[in-house]
């Protein structure tokens, strides 16, 4: 998964965009990139690893210009490496483009082995560089419509925004699996307004910015000096079947103070978590939350429940990517470092623990046998989604079927695994009911991908064309 960010006309573009990068930073930890354009020249900066290790005050300075995007990163298509870092920036006979994309394609190695077969050398094992070939190639003289003939060749789950030196353009695949959304910003020095797009609008938050509308499936977002225009190009519209907004963003990945689709993440996970209560009711003595991602959901199951919520687990927020362990092995190091259980308030307790997913399912494991020996007597497994079962090919980094635990095991087994009383997982229909939008016509997306759960693939993913053997190593 990753996060994207993009701004047009505000003399600071490359400080926003840092910032915007900040609040994204849930989104993708493994790099950060920002590139600015002064009108004549692109700047760019890219890094491994955090925002705030990603850019010092000095790189900052480097990057003039009213206009930035910005990217962070989690792999889901090549390796974690420099060279794969967005945003991508090229030159080419008519000009610079940038690029930072949130999806996943799903025919890149098709469209790569036929750019490839005409030419074109990449530098990255990303699906992300055929977009900027494609761009590159393209016959068309307009940069919105070599944009448009360029994204009309590929499949998959797509939120961009590119750079010229003359544009900001945000592009939403027609099916909406990832949210992306416009925004606005005074600038103190004139009466303008900058424009801004991101993936959430908490990044609108946090640089005092409004949040003006979601980009909608299909949609083409250009903006320039002169003006904004959106339009629907009519070769992306035309691949359009029903919006597929991606359920696992509420279940999981964006932030709760988000407002996607119409509706607060926030509300929903509640909403989710109060639905589990009703289909899982247990005798307890209290919920308690496996933070953070399951906070807003065991609330909602504390509240529809009429049980007590308290934080029986508490999460370091400090934890490094490079850590010491101690010589002598301790047992389960990894989630000890992460959590602790509160034993004064699990000791003799009947406890419901609420996740809002379980995956491979050794977190939770592991946190059983962590309340268990703060003395809780009984622990009831609650699940804020239905059982992860297969792989997502649009952009979240769930692994191959074999590693996804509910694929294999059976709910009975799952719960013996993980060492729980009892184990329950909201149900596919629970979970829609929830947000079930087809019948509002103001909401941007009528309908949602739920493959991961469901296994109904809204496009299928081509891997008729073996992995590539380009390994990237050292920085
Ligand atoms: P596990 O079952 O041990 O593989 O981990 C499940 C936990 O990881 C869930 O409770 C989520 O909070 C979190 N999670 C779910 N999906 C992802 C993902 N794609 N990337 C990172 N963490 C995830």
């Amino acid at each position: 998964m990753c996060g994207i960010f993009g701004i047009f006309g505000h003399p600071e573009a490359a400080n926003i965009t840092y910032l915007g990068l900040h609040a994204l930073q849930h989104r993708g930890q493994e790099s950060a990139g920002i590139v600015t354009t002064d009108g004549r020249q692109m700047f760019v900066h890219r890094h491994l690893g955090h925002v705030a290790d990603a850019f010092s005050e000095t790189d900052l300075q480097r990057l003039p210009g009213h206009a930035a995007i910005g990217h962070v990163r989690y792999s889901t298509s090549g390796d974690s490496h420099i060279r794969n870092a967005q945003p991508f920036a090229v030159d080419y006979a008519r000009g610079s483009i940038a690029v930072a994309h949130n999806g996943n394609l799903t025919n890149a190695r098709n469209l790569r082995e036929h750019l490839e077969a005409r030419g074109s050398i990449f530098v990255s094992n990303s699906d992300t560089e055929v977009i900027v070939h494609l761009i590159a190639t393209s016959t068309q003289r307009a940069v919105q419509d070599r944009i448009e003939e360029a994204m009309a060749h590929a499949r998959g789950a797509y939120s961009l925004v590119f750079l010229t030196e003359e544009n900001l353009i945000a592009v939403r695949d027609p099916y909406g699996f990832r949210p992306l959304c416009l925004g606005e910003l005074d600038v103190a020095s004139s009466r303008e307004k900058a424009v801004l797009i991101a993936s959430e609008g908490t990044s609108f938050d946090l640089v005092g910015a409004r949040f003006v509308r979601e980009i909608r499936p299909g949609e083409m977002v250009s903006i320039d000096r002169k003006a904004i225009r959106s339009t629907m190009p009519d070769l992306l519209a035309g691949l359009s079947v029903d919006h597929r907004l991606c359920i696992f963003e509420y279940v999981y990945f964006a932030r709760p103070d988000s407002v996607i689709n119409g509706n607060s993440v926030y509300t929903v996970r509640k909403a989710f978590g109060a639905k589990l209560a009703e289909e899982h009711e247990s005798q307890a003595d209290l919920v308690v939350p496996v933070p953070d991602s399951g906070v807003p959901a065991a609330l909602g199951y504390a509240e529809r429940a009429g049980l007590p919520f308290e934080m029986g687990l508490i999460r370091s927020h400090y934890v490094g990517r490079s850590f010491i362990e101690p010589q002598q092995t301790i047992r389960h190091f990894g989630v000890r470092l992460k959590f602790n259980a509160v034993a004064s308030h699990l000791r003799g307790k009947r406890v419901i623990v609420v996740d809002d997913s379980i995956v491979r399912g050794t977190t939770i494991k592991k946190i059983l046998l962590m309340l268990r020996h703060a003395g809780a007597k009984e622990v009831h497994v609650r699940i804020a989604s239905p059982a992860t079962l297969w792989p997502c090919y649009y952009g979240i980094d769930t692994p191959t079927r074999s590693e996804l635990i509910a694929s294999t095991r059976s709910n009975d087994d799952i719960r013996q695994f993980i060492g729980a009383d009892s184990l329950g997982f909201l149900s596919m229909e629970g979970m829609l009911s929830v947000v079930d939008h087809s019948k509002d016509a103001t909401r941007v997306c009528s309908s949602f991908c739920d493959a991961c759960f469901s296994g109904h693939y809204p496009v299928p993913y081509d891997d008729s064309i073996p992995p590539r053997h380009l390994r990237l190593v050292g920085n």
